[in-house]
């Protein structure tokens, strides 16, 4: 069975084939600066030199058919023709309170997924653009969406609802969702596997560090609370996202320097976070660099952003408690020894002992273990795979295994998986 995977941004189309039945990656690629003007495609095959090809995509139908004529026809071709193809997964990014798990898409689905786009206005019509031209280019083909919010769809409704006025709940569904679902059930699972307990068994804390960032306080295996909310600018300090402020923040600076909402908008996604408070660097290496050689902003940068993290583990150990594991995750959470011994560091009297030299050596691939061995509470370093949750849960609702990702056992929830 083979799956293509696809990502659809305003401006780019991600996209990875896998072959289920070898578990294997034939693919990725990317169409960049689609409709914007200027498009190409860049794919990578293992063992091949990069295939790189510019045709202009002026709609995401034309990219999607770019990537099916790359992966079918000519040097790049790594599959005969399209009926190689099972079906096709899209991330959405947006399901709102209506999707708690990965559908098969249907015209009531796709509707379903419209009326949600409003809350993600950037995000969810580029992917439905992307449903949209697979069933034109591939009538016959099955399309089944991944949510970035479903895996928070568990939280309680004292952990999701804002202090706002209720009726904007109502009306409007403003609420807590969270994002970057796929990756925290990933290392969650992994988490439990290491712990030799069933998911089920484990309270634990889930840190996707990368450019964006998000926690995650899992009891029971499952979500209880995040830290990105309605969108994903709130909770920790990212890459241009400002993260938890005083919300009257936006409101006095829209006076002071006469913003427009969109304006400020931009500002607090675009220009704050690690780049707003040094000023040039989103690249953490950048700032750690910058750091060592001196530089004041830098240095404070990381103090805000480890503390921050600090402070949410603190929260979340409320909140999850008794605790078995912190995991850390994604860019900054697998290859930071720095961040995260400054997150950690004097914890101790929480029931978390860094181990400073296990830490240090815990870079550049691998699950690791970070705390000492008498440590009451473990951290761990687990490298997340998306796409393999991606991939299973359509290769599971194609078969007819899967029902909902509570009830699933996932290949990566074995003790005796190996990570790719
Ligand atoms: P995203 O998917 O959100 O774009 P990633 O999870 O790929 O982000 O993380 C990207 C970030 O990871 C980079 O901006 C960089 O700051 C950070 N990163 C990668 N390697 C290192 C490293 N060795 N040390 C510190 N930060 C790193």
């Amino acid at each position: 069975m083979i799956i293509l995977a696809l990502n659809c941004g305003s401006s780019s189309v991600k996209y990875s084939l896998f072959d289920w039945a070898r578990k294997q990656t034939l693919a990725m690629g990317l169409v960049e600066r689609v409709i914007a003007g200027g498009s190409f495609i860049v794919q990578s095959v293992p063992g091949r030199e990069d295939f790189r090809l510019e045709k202009e995509c002026p709609d995401h139908e034309t990219a999607i058919d770019l990537i099916i004529r790359t992966m079918t026809e000519g040097p790049a071709a790594v599959i005969p023709d399209i009926s190689a193809i099972a079906a096709v997964g899209h991330r959405v990014v947006h399901g709102g309170e209506r999707f708690t798990c990965s559908v098969r898409i249907d015209a009531e689905v796709l509707e379903a997924i419209r009326e949600v786009q409003h809350l993600a206005p950037l995000h969810n019509p580029p992917n439905i653009a992307g449903i949209e031209a697979v069933s034109s280019v591939l009538p016959q083909v099955p399309n089944i969406a991944i949510f970035d919010t479903a895996f928070h769809q568990t939280m309680p409704r004292h952990a999701y609802l804002y202090a706002l006025p209720y009726n904007w709940y109502e009306r409007y569904r403003v609420r807590r969702y969270g994002f970057h679902g796929t990756s925290h059930l990933y290392v969650s699972k992994r988490a439990a596997a290491l712990l030799g307990k069933a998911s089920c068994d484990c309270n634990l804390i889930t840190m996707h560090i990368g450019n964006g960032v998000s926690h995650c306080a899992i009891r029971n295996g499952i979500s209880i609370d995040t830290s990105m909310g309605l969108t994903p600018l709130e909770g920790a300090v990212m890459g241009t996202r400002c993260g938890d402020i005083d919300p009257a923040i936006p409101h006095f600076m829209m006076k002071m320097e006469n913003l427009t909402p969109d304006e400020m908008d931009n500002l607090l996604n675009k220009k704050s976070g690690v780049l707003g408070i040094t000023g040039r660097f989103t690249d953490r290496r950048d700032i750690i660099q910058a750091a060592r050689q001196g530089d004041e902003r830098c240095r404070l940068c990381l103090e805000i952003e480890s503390y921050r993290l600090r402070k949410y583990i603190g929260a979340y150990l409320a909140a999850a408690g008794p605790l078995d594991a912190v995991v850390f995750t994604a860019g900054v959470g697998e290859n930071s020894w720095l961040i995260r011994q400054m997150a950690l560091q004097q914890l101790q009297h929480l029931g978390i002992h860094l181990d400073e030299q296990r830490n240090r050596e815990a870079v550049g691939g691998g699950e690791k273990i970070i705390t000492g061995d008498g440590s009451p509470i473990k951290a761990f370093v687990i490298p997340t795979d998306e796409e393999l949750v991606f991939i299973e849960d359509v290769a599971a609702i194609l078969d007819g295994r899967y029902a909902h990702h509570m009830e699933f056992t996932y290949s990566f929830a074995r003790p005796d998986f190996v990570p790719r």
